[in-house]
């Protein structure tokens, strides 16, 4: 069984529980409604050693943020505010002391740059490995909620900023070149917390969420969710140019569509929008808006290259 076949059994073995007024399983956070027209916004992320980073490859520091920003970049990918974190560690015996802090001091650096709290979570020790669970908590107007299942026929599909980046750095950390250019953007990478809540406040983009596990994977999610189908044109997809030492096996275009960890955000918008969106973008934050495709009526994801359909199934990250 896949990764998202698991979490759709989990759905259906679960369909009978009461919903509390939450929305949720299956959009980047869970939201729950507070009144007075705004909402809470829920989400989790874990870290396993040796599954999503290797102890020697990374400082702690790295290790702190890094876990915080994934987490965060969910909170951002709602349109809403991150504003408190739980954090739970599963934590070595030999890890305990100066390593840990170090850790806590990137957690707690990341945390001051977005204001955000940290309110609780759990400590344990661990046999083995190191474990992070990190819950992150967002509130936002709720009509400005950008969520997954909103993209419409005739949308254009964009990403912020540039992809394949943290997938290279990837390749090299995993051939030992830990220190990189991009291996440096692998362990660091930076949650749009501030391009999402932007974004949020323009009704002309109708679903968003972040890039954790490539395009190719990540756009089927608002497809399924929208119940709508796309054509992505590969020639318009922004491969990052970040110095790296391996080549890629398969070609940069398959590490932008398909390696993820780009946290990048991807969005659909009203066609006439998109250009006064990507200028005052640019001015705001001094990256791009790069549009890749379309979203069509039916449930394929269709790639073009020079507006001719290739037979490849770009896809993306998962865990099993
Ligand atoms: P993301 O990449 O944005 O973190 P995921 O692909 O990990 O999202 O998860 C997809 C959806 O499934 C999310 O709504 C998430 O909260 C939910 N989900 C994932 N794992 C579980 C689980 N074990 N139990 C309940 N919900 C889960
Ligand atoms: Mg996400």
């Amino acid at each position: 069984m896949t990764e998202f076949g698991f979490i759709d059994q989990i759905k259906a073995l679960c369909e009978s529980l009461p919903k509390c007024g939450c929305e949720g399983i299956g959009d980047d956070c869970a939201v729950m409604p507070i009144g007075g027209g705004r909402s809470l916004h829920f989400t989790g992320d874990m870290l396993v050693e040796r599954v999503h980073f290797l102890r020697e490859a990374t400082s702690p520091y790295d290790l702190g943020r890094k876990s915080l920003a994934v987490n965060l970049s969910d909170v951002a990918s709602m349109g809403a505010r991150p504003v408190a974190t739980l954090l739970s560690l599963s934590i070595p015996s030999e890890l305990m002391g100066g390593w840990i802090e170090e850790f806590m001091r990137g957690y707690r650096d990341l945390s001051l740059e977005h204001g955000v709290a940290l309110i609780g979570g759990d400590t344990t020790a661990s046999k083995l490995d190191l474990a992070i669970n990190i819950t992150a908590i967002g509130e936002s107007e709720d009509h400005l909620i950008k969520r997954r299942s909103g993209a419409r026929v005739g949308d254009l599909i964009v990403v912020t900023g540039d992809l394949g980046g943290s997938g290279r750095g990837l390749r090299d950390l995993l051939n030992g070149h830990f220190e990189s250019p991009a291996a440096q953007l692998h362990k660091r990478p930076t949650a749009r917390v501030n391009e999402g809540q932007w974004l949020a406040r323009w009704g002309e983009i109708h679903s968003m969420m972040d890039i954790s596990d490539g395009v190719a994977s990540d756009l089927r999610h608002i497809l399924k969710a929208s119940d709508v189908g796309a054509e992505v044109e590969l020639s318009l997809v922004p491969i990052s140019k970040v110095e790296a030492i391996e080549e890629p096996n398969c070609g940069a275009l398959r590490d932008a569509l398909s390696a993820g960890e780009d946290y990048e955000l991807l969005f659909t918008c009203e066609a006439e929008a998109f250009e006064r969106l990507a200028t005052q973008y640019k001015e705001r934050f001094g990256q791009p808006l790069s549009q890749i495709g379309k979203i069509v009526a039916g449930a394929e994801l269709v790639w073009l290259d020079g507006g001719v359909a290739v037979g490849d199934d770009f896809s993306g990250f998962t865990h099993y």
